[in-house]
């Protein structure tokens, strides 16, 4: 490359710019061309100024190119390069086409931490070539494994660094220990709530969405919380991954192998959630990659978000479509989803009495219906504790965070072996045809699922779920086949079995 290469960001994706410079004598002007014009404006500015500080003055006519001219670039990153390509155009530093830069400048020379430091590591990575950063993007870029990376504090040490008068040490390979894993809110810290937290195991093990169902105040919100305490820690792939999206979503890096958590109100935005906007940046779905994504009050978000939500849930990736083009983010998420039981919020409660309707409860449990519920495996009650209940509890929480965990890696792994030949990583991904054929079940379980089926009326999908479900708390247990008592457990979270255990069918 003849220019100076910058990146833009595409997804997350670093793509390769070219960025020419040409200065020939007359009266001073930049003209930047590639960039759209309010970007421009700031960037020549910023730019200008931090040359300036080094000894350069910029004079003549100055054209700069940023090719390809049909990707769109975001100005702040590009500071870098442009800067120093001028440099090198005013004769000032010698550089070849070889290495990549990326930085936003302060007037002062200074170097501002940018979003896509992650990406361009990737892309530096793939194309042998050293990278340039700014100092505050140096944890995160370290973590790349195999970069030739250089933090950048000032202009005016990189110009040095290039003239060979001061060199910059080389960003050294970061390491994140897989016993980086702090459990924030740990199952031991939370009274009671057996149920609950049995079926937030399983959802765990087997990768199940669940569906909460309480009144305010018995502690879904934590419950949701303390799931990412159980859950494997990332391995270096996923790491990866869930560096890249915040990098690109412009988040500062967060070390350690704890899953995501991230919680949407009803109220966010689809761009929120789903992601793209003016700026393109990944969603909260996205942020949950590899992690939960809590939706909290689930009734009350818009059937256009939830509709939108079913391609990360079937295939774990969500593809936003804009008028530059379209962009896949990852979004494989865990969904944890919460509402109350009733509108007044105090069905089966112990303490208050529910002032709702027959029919207004008719119409709030339509208003659960829907796409996204044929994708919840797991529906479990979570009532307010009763005073006596708390008292008779004393200091009784169960086991600890640490020790669930373990019997989740166990089932996690008995799955992958299970299903690797067929392409498949936990229960909850397994389709209907395959959960029919390949499922081993005690002689004693079809006559007693035929009589469950007839007795609850369980759909086609809800007979699925029960064995998808059935199948993981027999992981769970490391038993080889379903018997009785895990297809027994498995209704006890069937769909409606979180309000007063009638189930309604729709
Ligand atoms: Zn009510």
């Amino acid at each position: 490359m003849n220019g100076i290469r910058g990146v833009a960001l595409r997804g997350t994706q670093a793509m390769a710019v070219e960025v020419e410079v040409e200065i020939t004598g007359g009266l001073f002007s930049i003209t930047v061309v590639g960039l759209p014009d309010t970007a421009v404006k700031e960037a020549r500015e910023r730019v200008r100024a931090a040359l300036r500080g080094t000894g350069i003055t910029l004079k003549g006519r100055i054209a700069i190119n940023l090719a390809p001219a049909d990707l769109p670039k975001e100005g702040a990153l590009l500071d870098l390069p442009m800067a120093v390509g001028l440099a090198r155009a005013a004769g000032r530093v010698e550089c070849d086409g070889h290495a990549t830069f990326m930085g936003e400048l302060a007037l002062d020379g200074r170097l501002r931490w940018v979003r896509g430091a992650v990406p361009a590591a990737v892309l530096a990575r793939e194309l042998k070539a050293p990278l340039y950063v700014p100092k505050d993007n140096e944890m995160e870029v370290s973590l790349v494994d195999g970069v030739e990376a250089y933090a950048v504090d000032t202009l005016v040490d990189l110009i040095a660094h290039l003239k060979g008068e001061k060199p910059i040490p080389r960003v050294e390979h970061g390491i994140c220990e897989a016993r980086d894993f702090a459990v924030e809110t740990d199952f031991a810290d939370i009274k009671g709530q057996f149920a609950a937290k049995r079926a937030l195991e399983i959802a765990a093990a087997g990768h199940h969405n669940l569906l909460m169902s309480g009144s305010p105040g018995s502690g879904k919100t934590l419950l949701a919380r303390a799931l990412k305490g159980i859950l494997p820690p990332l391995s270096d792939e996923e790491m990866m991954e869930v560096l890249l999206v915040r990098s690109t979503a412009g988040l500062p890096f967060e070390p350690g192998r704890v899953r995501p958590f991230r919680s949407a109100h009803h109220t966010a935005s689809s761009v929120a959630i789903c992601g793209g906007g003016a700026s393109m940046r990944p969603g909260e779905v996205s942020l949950a990659d590899r992690g939960v994504l809590f939706l909290d009050e689930f009734p009350e978000f818009s059937r256009d978000v939830l509709e939108s939500l079913r391609q990360p849930l079937e295939d774990g990736t969500i593809t936003v479509s804009r008028a530059i083009g379209s962009v896949t983010y990852p979004a494989r998420v865990l969904l944890v989803t919460a509402c109350n039981p009733c509108p007044c919020g105090y069905s089966g409660d112990p303490a208050e009495p529910c002032r709702c309707s027959q029919g207004a409860l008719e119409r709030y449990r339509r208003k659960l219906s829907g796409p996204i519920l044929d994708r919840i495996d797991l529906h479990v009650a979570v009532p307010r504790l009763s005073p006596e209940e708390l008292v008779s509890l004393g200091g009784a929480c169960g086991e600890a965070s640490s020790d669930v965990r373990a019997r989740v890696e166990a089932a996690r792994k008995l799955q992958q072996e299970r299903w690797k030949d067929m392409g498949y990583h936990c229960n909850a991904e397994l389709p209907e045809k395959i959960l029919r054929r390949h499922i081993k079940m005690e002689s004693d379980v079809r006559p007693f699922l035929a009589e469950t089926v007839k007795g609850l009326r369980l759909s086609g999908r809800g007979f699925s779920r029960i064995l998808r479900v059935a199948r993981t708390v027999a992981d769970l247990e490391g038993a080889a086949s379903i018997g009785v008592h895990h297809v027994a457990e498995s209704l006890s979270y069937r769909e409606g079995a979180a309000f007063g255990g009638s189930g309604w069918a729709h």
